[in-house]
């Protein structure tokens, strides 16, 4: 079958085998990877042979401290489901409640709350790990080397069976919302910085405007609502279900061009940004309302190009990637912009700086424009997301994960292999 992620781009043929736990034992011979719902945008979860854990999901325990035990193929979506009305949340969430634990973890996902409180293996208190032979149990204290490879190894180390995970305790299931517009990009990263108290922050960013108006954006700040804050009748805590939208088929790819986006930042930064009490939803997860939105790029697809450059570069390293990007015409209809804290090492994406996350159609013009700006960042000594990543060459991976000959060396004679790893030369 034809199988692509969440770009839509690249497509591969693979032989897709569900989860199934009386193991098959010569199937796990040959070198595969496993697969979540497919969330990272390239070709992370991809190849000819791929084991999908979607079926292998449930909550296995939960005590009333807030540790939940879950089958990796659950989703954050049937977990939240699960916690919320018992006064939890999500520790550390990415932008879609989509993605199962076991990808969450594999991509060592970060959030808006990373400044304050890191990736989501800060949370992870166990996992029990398939090597293709058997399941170990690994943690900080038992198999650590295991574990850490492991969170951001991108499921090159084995097959995360289960998981264990410390929750956030919450009294609403409210945010406490303000957002800050600014008017230019000296503006918006000293906001950053004059709000890094709050627990939750990230901007949206107008990647378009130029002149005096470069790199205006509006930040978002949110806190959980404690229930004294909140007036009666809105402290009640659930997931609540939202109207959404849905796109059925893949538009025409011109549909999304830089006329339109330009409409689309300018229409964006113009609307009231009041401060409020919101729904857990809106706030963390504002793409999920449209369903299917991926299809707006067309059949062809398109790349989300996230990348990452240390805080020392400041404003004028974000200014010179903003203006390159202009330069070539390279136009993004959301731009999220974010400033990350301390890094954890080993695969994990983040490291103290300023992210930017673009999305651009998958066309041969934009791809080689994309190895250029590619060059830039490793020269400012950045790196990019492998979790969305469907294009890097092999060069700019070593530059940018200075570890990545010791994960070669960790999983050398390990049977999983994606499209990614071949393609990077990690495997
Ligand atoms: C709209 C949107 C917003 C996003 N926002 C963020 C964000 O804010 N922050 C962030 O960090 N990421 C973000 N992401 C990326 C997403 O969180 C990651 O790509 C995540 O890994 C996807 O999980 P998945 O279950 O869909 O896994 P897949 O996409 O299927 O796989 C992702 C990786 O996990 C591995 N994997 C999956 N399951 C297992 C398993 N059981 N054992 C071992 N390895 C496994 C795969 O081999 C692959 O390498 C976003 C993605 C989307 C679409």
């Amino acid at each position: 079958m034809k199988l692509s992620n969440w770009g839509n781009f690249p497509r591969i043929e693979a032989d897709l085998k569900p989860f199934k736990s009386d193991w098959e034992k010569n199937w796990f011979e040959k070198s595969f990877i496993s697969r979540g719902l497919g969330r990272s945008y390239g070709d992370a979860s991809l190849y000819s042979r791929v084991l999908s854990m979607v079926d292998h999901s449930g909550v296995i325990d939960f005590d009333e401290s807030g540790t939940l035990a879950v089958k990796a193929g659950t989703s954050l979506d049937e977990i939240l489901k699960f916690i919320v009305p018992k006064g939890f949340f999500l520790p550390v969430t990415p932008g879609t409640k989509y993605v199962t634990i076991g990808g969450a973890i594999a991509a060592d996902v970060h959030g808006k709350n990373h400044h304050k409180e890191g990736t989501i293996s800060n949370f992870v208190s166990s996992l029990e790990l398939f090597d293709g032979k058997e399941i170990s149990p690994c943690s900080l204290e038992l198999n650590p080397e295991l574990f850490n490879w492991t969170c951001g190894g991108m499921g090159l180390t084995g097959v995360i069976q289960s998981v264990k995970l410390r929750l956030k305790k919450i009294e609403t299931s409210l945010i406490r919302q303000n957002a800050i517009k600014a008017k230019d990009l000296e503006s918006l990263l000293l906001a950053f910085d004059e709000n890094q108290d709050w627990t939750y922050s990230v901007a949206w960013l107008d990647s378009l405007a130029k002149g005096k108006s470069f790199g205006r954006g509006i930040l978002y700040l949110g806190e959980h609502a404690e229930k004294d804050e909140v007036k009666n009748g809105r402290d009640s805590i659930e997931m609540k279900k939202k109207f959404s939208l849905n796109i059925p088929f893949h538009l025409p790819g011109f549909i999304l061009n830089p006329i339109s986006n330009s409409l689309f930042n300018k229409a964006y930064f113009n609307l009231s940004s009041d401060k409020d009490f919101i729904d857990l939803d809106p706030f963390f997860y504002p793409l999920d309302r449209v369903k299917n939105w991926n299809r707006a790029y067309g059949s062809r697809g398109f790349v989300q190009y996230q990348f990452v450059i240390p805080e020392n570069q400041g404003i004028k390293g974000v200014e010179k990637v903003i203006l390159d990007l202009q330069k070539r015409g390279l136009s993004s209809f959301l731009t999220v912009l974010k400033k990350l804290g301390e890094g954890r090492g080993f695969l994990s994406f983040p490291i103290k700086g300023y992210t930017l996350a673009l999305d651009f159609p998958a066309r041969k013009k934009i791809l080689k424009d994309l190895v250029e700006i590619d060059r830039v960042i490793h020269e400012m000594g950045g790196r990019v997301y492998l979790a969305k990543d469907a294009r890097l060459e092999s060069k700019y991976l070593s530059k940018g994960y200075e570890r990545i000959d010791d994960f070669k060396q960790f999983i050398r004679g390990k049977r999983f292999e994606s499209s990614l790893s071949k393609r990077l030369g990690i495997t």
